[in-house]
């Protein structure tokens, strides 16, 4: 059965998307620790991060270094943090987080609840910003 996230890359489930290259997809976290947390995600279905082949490993993170960029020009933030868990989805992840206090990059800290308006808003606003910078 296909992962929840090859299911958001085939279009069949919505995500609010941030950017889009030919092998990756980047989106926000449906339940974000922070403002503009997003997961980088490559197209092709691994479980885990460590298992990514070179090739996909390299663009994965080049592609999260330049979301990483638009995410640092229009979130509020100290620094962007980078986190890979992968407990919870089997199809490797990077956890892009925007955060103002330490302690938000962490995976206990509490989620935010943001309505799903605001959700497309911030979405948008990076979008603008990953837009701008390709
Ligand atoms: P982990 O596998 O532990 O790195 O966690 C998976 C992350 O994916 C969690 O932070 C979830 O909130 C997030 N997530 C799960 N389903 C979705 C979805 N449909 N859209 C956006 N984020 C999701």
């Amino acid at each position: 059965m296909p992962s929840i996230f090859t299911r958001i890359i085939q279009g069949e489930i919505p995500c609010h998307k941030v950017a889009e290259t030919e092998d990756c997809l980047a989106f926000l976290d449906i339940n974000p620790i922070a403002r503009g947390h997003t997961l980088v995600v490559p197209k092709q279905e691994i479980d885990a991060f460590f298992d990514l082949d070179d090739g996909t490993m390299a663009s994965l993170m080049i592609f999260a270094k330049r979301v990483a960029g638009a995410l640092d020009r229009c979130i509020k933030c100290k620094r962007v943090g980078v986190m890979v868990i992968g407990t919870e989805v089997p199809h490797a992840h990077v956890h892009l987080i925007p955060f103002l206090q330490e302690r938000q990059v962490s995976v206990t800290a509490p989620k935010l609840k943001i309505a799903p308006d605001e959700m497309a808003e911030i979405a948008a606003s990076i979008r603008a910003e990953w837009d701008a910078g390709s």
